[in-house]
């Protein structure tokens, strides 16, 4: 057998690979620090992305135009959840022309693979997936989305309206 012995020559000191990383870092550190609007990275949390409004995040229960909960109960959602990540309970609605309404409606989100399912079966535009994605927590008690975050948290101002409210469902005959 024989070992072939390898050249010692000055680039097995690293040296001169050490100099040239170290003057991309600096010429990157420099650059960021005074030209901030050219940073390629967001001091997060502080700076956000703005995602498109199209963006498949966090999900929303849409609201009647006097605010209360689009959402029928009907359960086609939560039928077609692949993760089976919604929890609802349904009730009578005081007015007879309503048919159910949740009394409950629940989320797992870190169950959720955010396919969007429930959005394409919801008949009535009841719940969507929004453009938030953000979603930190200090225990899987807060990754639960109750009705009241869904439909009402404060970023949403007071709730987001459904396309389609039940006196145009009626007047439309559907
Ligand atoms: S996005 Fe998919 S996994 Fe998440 S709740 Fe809707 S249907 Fe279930
Ligand atoms: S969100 Fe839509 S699909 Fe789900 S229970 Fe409510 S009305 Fe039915």
């Amino acid at each position: 057998m024989s070992v072939m012995k390898q050249k010692q020559d000055s680039n097995s000191w690293y040296f001169l690979d050490v100099l040239t990383g170290l003057r991309i870092t600096m010429k990157h550190l420099l650059t960021n620090l005074f030209n901030r609007k050219k940073m390629i990275t967001l001091n997060y949390p502080e700076e956000k992305y703005e995602y498109s409004p199209r963006f498949k995040g966090n999900h929303v229960l849409t609201v009647k135009k006097d605010g209360s909960i689009r959402c029928t109960a009907c359960m086609l959602c939560a039928t077609n959840c692949p993760a089976e990540c919604i929890t609802i309970k349904a009730s009578e609605h005081p007015d007879a022309q309503v048919e159910k309404y949740p009394i409950s409606y629940e989320i797992d989100i870190l169950r959720c693979v955010f396919c969007g399912f429930c959005e394409e079966a919801c008949p009535v535009d009841a719940v969507r997936l929004g453009p938030e994605w953000q979603t930190p927590g200090l225990n899987g008690a807060n990754f639960i989305y109750d009705i009241n975050h869904l439909a009402y948290r404060s970023n949403l101002k007071g709730g987001v309206q459904s396309i389609l409210d039940d006196q145009d469902r009626h007047k439309a005959g559907i």
